[in-house]
This record gives structure tokens, C-alpha cells and sequence, in this order.
């Protein structure tokens, strides 16, 4: 490992509800906390678990079993709602009004602090769809870490910046820390949307060797920059409780594509300690998302650490990005509020 900086490994779980929230049930928030948490313990790695208020309201017992065992409570909405404009195509789904994020928020952090006793100080929007008003939302209520810039579709900061009020995908005077979530640039994407450099969902659909190895390649180029290596990935807890392929509700009878349900349940417990044991071989260190924020900013930023991407070889053009997912996106003749200047969309972007 490069003495600079370090590998710095953010395991997370965003507890909603099953298979992607396509279904109003909580059986991996449930039944799946418990054996997570036993292979946490196995290794000694601390994780931030962000909750839905939905989800602490259905299993009060799974945050009461993260906290007793000193891992981090996050939030990830009241419902589950769409926060932010989407990045991906999912039917139904129409983001809040800008109006309604700071209301919504403010109400999911009282109901996640009512509940369990502790005041969330991390969030990541569900589906990683964020945007100004989200960051300015969490800043304002105390936030200190946001999670959900996903590096796969925006491509171009894989290191912790404070965002920019005006664009929350850039570096600004924000107090609250982004942190990208990791994905793997080395990786020739063959999908029109990129999602195939995203470390979801590796663990199930190939392996932990596989994801550990993606991670290892990921820190090697950022090391070779002079950077300290950061990956931060997110897991499901109903990954680790065997999936149904199929949801029959009274309209429709939804067959879930393959990488939702396949290695649930044990297989994705196994390949979790594998992974988790692969890299601390390797000497990463892992945090919750709460105690990295505190490690970045002694350690790093005030080292004055050059915190953005500037290796042009690992910089995906963001144009190029959105000009593959746009008609991806227009396709599903959502009202879509699309970041100002890209010129894709006939609507203007209540979001900005
Ligand atoms: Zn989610």
C-alpha cells in the first residue's frame, strides 16, 4: 500500500424496502440485519447503515441492532422518494418538487432521530438522484456527509469535495462533504449508461474477489496520482435475504431482471466476508461514513490535499455520458429535470 494516503474502504447499506423498493415489504431490513452484522463483527469493520423512515418504522429492532453494535445510522429518505432528478429510467417515479426536498428531509431526519435516539449525520438519496436543493436541504439540518454522487454517471470526482450550492457536482463553499461513490474507471464501459463501472452489483452477480479486485485496481490508479484511495460502496440489506424473481401486486406481475435477485441471500453473506477480508489483507481501513468525514478533513484537506480528479485518463466527459442516457431518459416521457445547459430537454429544470 502507498505510505501517502492509504485505502480507505466505506462499506454501506441503504436499508429500504425489497428488491430495489419495488415492493412495499421490509423482509431484508428484517431478517437480513442481523447476518450482516455478523460479518461485520467477524472482521471488525464499522459501516454506516442509512435508513428510510419507512423502514425503522416497520423494524425498530434493526437500527437498535446497528447501534448497540457501533455502526452508524444514516438516512435515505422518508419513503424512498425520488429527491432528485433521476439518473436512470424507472417507471412511476417523478422526483419532488424542489419545494417539497427541504420539507421531506427535515421530516425524515426527525422521524429517524424520534425513533431511534440518534440524529442522523450522513444521507444518500435514494438511487443516487440528488441535486442543489438536497445538498443545500442537508447543510442547512446539520449533515456532514452526503453519499450520493454516483462517479459511474457523473464521472468525474471519485475523491471527497465540499459541493458548490449552484452545482452540487462541483466543489464549492458547501460545509457538507460529498463522497463519491466508487466505481471503476480502468473497467471499457460496454453499456450506454455507464452502469457497468459501478461496483453494484458485483458482489452478487460476479464475486467479492471480483469487487475486491475492481477496488484494489481503483486504488492503484489513485495512488500512482499521489491520491489516497477512497471506495465507497452500497449494499442492500435485502441482498442478503433470498429474493423472489417475480412481484404480483393486484395491476401488474413484475419479472425482476436477473442481477435483483441472483447470490441472495447466503451466496451475497459469503462474498461480502470475502471481500471485507480481501481488502484488509491488503490494508484498507474501513469507516463509517460520519468517522471518514472527520479522517478526510484532519488528515487530508488539511494537508491541503488535492482533493478533484484531475488525471484526464480516468475523467469521463460528462457530455458524452449524458448524450448516451438522455434518450434513455426522454424515453420515458418524464418530466425530467435535467441540469441547466444541456440542452436535452424541452423543460427547465426546477431543480437549479
Ligand atoms: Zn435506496
Amino acid at each position: 500500500m502507498d505510505a501517502k494516503g492509504g485505502l480507505h474502504v466505506l462499506v454501506s447499506f441503504d436499508m429500504e424496502s425489497d428488491i430495489g423498493s419495488w415492493t412495499n415489504e421490509h423482509r431484508g431490513v428484517a431478517e437480513g440485519t442481523g447476518p450482516i452484522l455478523e460479518v461485520l463483527a467477524g472482521h471488525n469493520v464499522s459501516s454506516t447503515f442509512f435508513y428510510t423512515g419507512a423502514s425503522v418504522l416497520a423494524c425498530p429492532e434493526s437500527p437498535a441492532m446497528v447501534e448497540a453494535a457501533g455502526h452508524e445510522i444514516g438516512c435515505h429518505t422518508l419513503y424512498h422518494e425520488s429527491v432528485g432528478p433521476p439518473i436512470f429510467n424507472v417507471p412511476g417515479l417523478t422526483p419532488l418538487l424542489p419545494e417539497e426536498v427541504p420539507h421531506r428531509l427535515a421530516r425524515a431526519t426527525e422521524l429517524i432521530e424520534e425513533q431511534t435516539g440518534v440524529r442522523p449525520v450522513s444521507f444518500r438519496a435514494p438511487r443516487g438522484w440528488a441535486s442543489n436543493q438536497v445538498l443545500e436541504s442537508l447543510d442547512r439540518l446539520g449533515y456532514l456527509v452526503d453519499s450520493s454522487y454516483m462517479a459511474y454517471f457523473h464521472g468525474e470526482h471519485l475523491l471527497p469535495y465540499h459541493p458548490s450550492a449552484q452545482d452540487w457536482r462541483q466543489p464549492g463553499q458547501l460545509s457538507i462533504l460529498e463522497v463519491p461513490l466508487f466505481a471503476d474507471f480502468t473497467v471499457e464501459s460496454t453499456q450506454n449508461d455507464m452502469r457497468d463501472r459501478d461496483q453494484w452489483p458485483m458482489l452478487r452477480t460476479r464475486d467479492g474477489t471480483a469487487l475486491a479486485d475492481s477496488i484494489m485496481r481503483g486504488a492503484r490508479a489513485l495512488w500512482a496520482d499521489g491520491n489516497p484511495a477512497l471506495a465507497c460502496i452500497y449494499l442492500h440489506p435485502w441482498e442478503f435475504v433470498e429474493m423472489p424473481r417475480v412481484l404480483d401486486t393486484s395491476e401488474a406481475r413484475i419479472e425482476f431482471k436477473e442481477f435483483l435477485w441472483k447470490h441472495t441471500g447466503q451466496v451475497a453473506l459469503d462474498e461480502l466476508g470475502t471481500m471485507i477480508a480481501q481488502l484488509a489483507d491488503a490494508g484498507a481501513q474501513f469507516h463509517t461514513l460520519r468517522d471518514f468525514h472527520d479522517v478526510w478533513v484532519s488528515r487530508y484537506e488539511k494537508a491541503n490535499w488535492n482533493c478533484n480528479m484531475t488525471t484526464q485518463q480516468w475523467v469521463v466527459p460528462r457530455s458524452d455520458v449524458i448524450a448516451e442516457v438522455a434518450p434513455v431518459i426522454a424515453a420515458a416521457h418524464l418530466p425530467v429535470p435535467w441540469p441547466a445547459g444541456c440542452g436535452e430537454f424541452p423543460l427547465p429544470n426546477p431543480h437549479e
